[in-house]
């Protein structure tokens, strides 16, 4: 289980940006990485598939450490960083719709921030059922809820206080 902060935004991955930083990173990121996945659509070659941890919502994540704190980035955003060396304020999607997916001719940066688009009505639901913490446990922090559903947290709080996302009852 996920519970830290899902790392997002440009710059995040600053503690990685020296030369010997980016290599390790790359030698975890490149241990976890089968590039003998399915190929699901005509011209796209075959996805790379995440074998590390996930999100709830099924995005591959990999720890990572930002200002010294123990985190999780979306590993297709490590993907992107380690390919271009920055990333966008953006939501990152795979073309090939493989939602643990690391190969970078799979990813386009898209119009959106990271709003919690990826995420199906029965994901909020669950996320606002754990929020409201009905069998009597403690509330899970936004901030954690938004690592494990794979989401910012800005996202997080506006799913969560309804003013985004409403579904129907
Ligand atoms: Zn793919």
């Amino acid at each position: 289980m996920l519970a830290h902060s899902i790392v997002s935004g440009a710059g995040r991955l600053a503690e990685y940006a020296t030369p010997e930083g980016l290599e390790k990173l790359r030698q975890r990121f490149e241990a976890r990485v089968d590039r003998d996945g399915p190929i699901v659509g005509p011209g796209l070659g075959q996805c790379w598939v995440w074998t590390g941890s996930r999100t709830r919502s099924g995005y591959a994540s990999i720890y990572t450490r930002v200002n010294g704190r123990r985190s999780y980035t979306l590993a297709h955003r490590v993907a992107w960083y380690l390919e271009h060396g920055s990333l966008p304020d953006t939501d990152i999607v795979q073309v090939c719709g493989v939602r643990h997916c690391v190969r970078c001719s799979h990813l386009v940066d898209t119009e959106h921030r990271i709003t919690g688009l990826v995420l199906t009505d029965d994901d909020v639901r669950a996320m606002r059922f754990e929020r409201a913490a009905v069998d009597g446990g403690p509330r899970p922090k936004v901030r954690d809820l938004a690592a494990k559903y794979g989401i910012s947290v800005g996202a997080a709080s506006l799913i969560l206080n309804g003013r985004r996302r409403r579904l129907d009852p």
